[in-house]
């Protein structure tokens, strides 16, 4: 497969969003492909708590965990745990979720099983009720794919698409090297998080860290009709395992926190007098770190200390490619 691949992850799903037909009048979709969840409208009307989000990921053996170190029970939380995240990213509140496993066949009961503990460990925590799934086994290894379901509040779903020129970028924690020390098994979805934020304030954009800053930030700019940011180095918060990633690889910590991925904190993009309450205020229980701002002209640019401005490229990871974009 890797030879054929010509283009990357997000040009193959710009490719997959142009082959879709018009929408039926009676189309329940209010948002489709490119933002962290599909938007449906299920209810009469528009908003008052109306919109289904719905959201899918899949995880691999060998790709997103290793199933004979890590066990099922970490694999069962991670798969509950990223798909949480998506919902988290709209600020929904999640409902359901269905649960497809393909088992590797020798041991396939007892990975059920603990692949079950782990994700009931998060639905109960998050209030999610298993609703259905599908079981096959197979000679091949473990792959299982989680699709959840959410609501959006009153206040409707926060999308990628409504970041301004002036908006302070904001983060919820910590980036880079969440592969270090296992953190990548063990996300918090921020669903608390963003509720209690969008709350509290107008939130314009938002989007989940899974593939990384340096690549997940261009999907807000670019959907938000091609606006640029400004990330200012030194406020980017910089993850202890950064470090320690870093003095395993010899990269710097700053660039894993731009690029590394499963971090799965949010990033959000508020107008500034907003986001100045917001940090003196922080509401419980989000934390909050200024990054940096959105621009008008296209493009990601970082400022030094000294207040210089270099160009950054996008360098998170592209599942097609299978390395840093
Ligand atoms: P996330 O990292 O938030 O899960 P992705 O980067 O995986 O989002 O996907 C970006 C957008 O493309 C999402 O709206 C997702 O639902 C959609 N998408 C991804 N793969 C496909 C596919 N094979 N067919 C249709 N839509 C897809
Ligand atoms: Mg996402």
């Amino acid at each position: 497969m890797e030879e054929n691949v010509q283009i990357g992850e997000f040009d193959l799903i710009d490719w997959i969003r142009r082959q879709e037909p018009d929408r039926a009048v009676d189309s329940w979709t209010r948002v489709g492909i490119g933002d962290d969840c599909a938007i449906l409208g299920v209810g009469e009307g528009t908003g008052a708590g109306a919109d289904l989000l719905v959201t899918t990921d899949m995880l691999m053996d060998g790709r997103h965990f290793r199933l004979d170190t890590d066990g099922p029970e970490a694999v069962g939380y991670k798969a509950m745990a990223v798909n949480l995240s998506d919902i988290a990213a709209m600020a929904g509140i999640p409902r359901a979720a269905v649960v497809a496993v393909a088992l590797p066949r020798s041991k396939a009961v007892d990975i059920a099983r603990g692949l079950h503990a782990g994700m009931r460990e998060l639905a109960d925590r998050m209030s999610v009720d298993l609703v259905g799934g599908d079981t096959n086994a197979w000679d091949g290894p473990l792959v299982i794919t989680i699709t959840v379901l959410g609501q959006g509040t009153v206040r409707g779903p926060v999308r990628r698409s409504g970041a301004r020129p002036g908006d302070v970028i904001l983060v919820t924690g910590p980036l880079g090297g969440s592969l270090a020390a296992g953190r990548h098994l063990r996300p918090e979805p921020r669903i608390h998080e963003a509720l209690a934020l969008h709350r509290a304030a107008d939130i314009h954009a938002m989007i989940d860290l899974s593939d990384g800053l340096s690549s997940d930030l261009p999907h807000i700019l670019d959907e938000s009709g091609g606006l640029g940011a400004i990330l200012d180095a030194s406020s980017i918060p910089i993850h202890p395992d950064a470090h320690e990633q870093a003095r395993r690889d010899g990269a710097s910590a700053f660039d894993h926190a731009l690029n590394d991925g499963e971090d799965f904190e949010l990033c959000l993009t508020v107008a500034p007098d907003i986001a100045a309450k917001l940090l003196a205020y922080p509401p419980e229980p989000a934390r909050l770190y200024r990054i940096g701002e959105i621009v008008e002209a296209p493009g990601l640019l970082v400022r030094t200390p000294d207040g210089r401005l270099a160009p950054l490229a996008k360098g998170g990871f592209d599942h097609l490619r299978g390395r840093s974009a």
